[in-house]
């Protein structure tokens, strides 16, 4: 957490190995932290840039920073945003992906990044924090050789949100290696004990536990069922985890859990925030769930979020196991 850093101001005066430009596919210039990255390292830069052939966007290539006082410049091509359902986050995601990549293989430990495509390109904003300190953060807990990471903002905005984030100690990040599988079963074991056990019986849960939320259920889940998981943390630790899978035009919340200990953090909150951020960047018009009728603390908190009760539905799970649950509903 303490490798990154977020500051306000222009990104060309910093002293550091590597900043980062906003930059178009040519590589050959244009307006807003481009320009100003252009026109501070001096003509020697565009000649560099005019032997790369361009960049692709989520790419990355670099060039040395010339006249700048950081050391190299890396270049990276930010989505334009549409409508978020042209790969705009995993080709945001990317872009800090292989600058960092690039920074690792030229010796550089410390980098300073604008919030790529969160100008002209119209990325929203708070979606592109969220995403750059989750790829930022993920990378650097496997490189560590990366040193600093500034994020540097121009505008109050992103200041602002960067800062509300690192804040609350909270980051989302999406299950991918077995790793986060592993990450994830480990917190159903513990948060199924403690909150199911008195509402469904431990026999229930042991069943439930091991047929739905092992690591191999969980992979099948992700691999074959395209549930996407994802871990909440606070503080660094894993704290509670959500999924969830697109069908027709809702969005299926399967489950939002968060360890006891760490309830009234806002965990639950930021995580349905972001859950339904996601909804609507791909046009959705509901988000449904399931939860159980004895469940009222949680029937509770999604009243409050905005659900609605459908009713009651039965699911029989097998093994002779039924769940009696009321279906809810958010709609935009
Ligand atoms: P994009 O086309 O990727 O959206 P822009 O250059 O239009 O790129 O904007 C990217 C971000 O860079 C915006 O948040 C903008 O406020 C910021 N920015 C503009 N000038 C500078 C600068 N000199 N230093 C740092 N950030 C800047």
């Amino acid at each position: 957490m303490s490798k990154i850093e977020i500051i306000r101001g222009d990104i060309t005066l910093l002293n550091i190995d590597a900043i980062v430009n906003a930059a178009n596919r040519s590589l050959l210039g244009g307006g807003g932290v481009d320009g100003t990255i252009h026109r501070a390292a001096g003509s020697e830069l565009l000649k560099a840039c005019e032997l790369l052939n361009g960049c692709s966007t989520g790419q990355a290539k670099i060039t040395p920073g010339f006249r700048l006082p950081a050391r190299y410049v890396i270049h990276t091509v930010g989505p334009v945003w549409r409508d978020g359902k042209h790969g705009e986050s995993e080709l945001l995601s990317s872009c800090y992906h292989q600058c960092l990549k690039l920074a690792v293989e030229n010796n550089i430990s410390t980098i300073a990044f604008p919030n790529i495509s969160t100008g002209v390109y119209g990325f929203p904003k708070e979606q592109a924090v969220i995403i750059a300190l989750e790829t930022v953060q993920h990378f650097l807990g496997e490189n560590p050789e990366i040193e600093q990471v500034l994020f540097c903002c121009f505008d109050k905005g992103n200041f602002d949100i960067y800062n509300t984030l690192l804040n609350s100690n909270i980051m989302i990040e999406k299950v991918i290696s077995y790793e986060d599988i592993l990450i994830t079963a480990d917190l159903a074991v513990k948060i199924w004990n403690e909150h199911y056990v008195p509402i469904i019986g431990q026999e229930q849960v042991n069943y439930m536990v091991s047929t739905f939320q092992s690591p191999g259920a969980i992979e099948n889940q992700i691999n074959n069922e395209h549930y996407e998981y994802y871990i909440l943390y606070h503080q660094s630790e894993p704290s509670g985890y959500f999924a969830i899978k697109q069908s027709g035009d809702e969005l299926f919340l399967s489950k939002l859990y968060v360890l006891k200990e760490k309830r009234g953090a806002g965990l639950g909150k930021e995580g349905f925030r972001f859950i339904s951020r996601k909804a609507k960047e791909s046009g959705l018009l509901r988000i449904t769930l399931t939860v159980n009728i004895n469940n009222i603390n949680s029937i509770k908190a999604y009243e409050k979020l905005g659900f609605k009760n459908d009713g009651p539905v039965i699911a029989d799970i097998g093994n002779g196991f039924v769940m009696d649950d009321f279906k809810m509903s958010f709609e935009f």
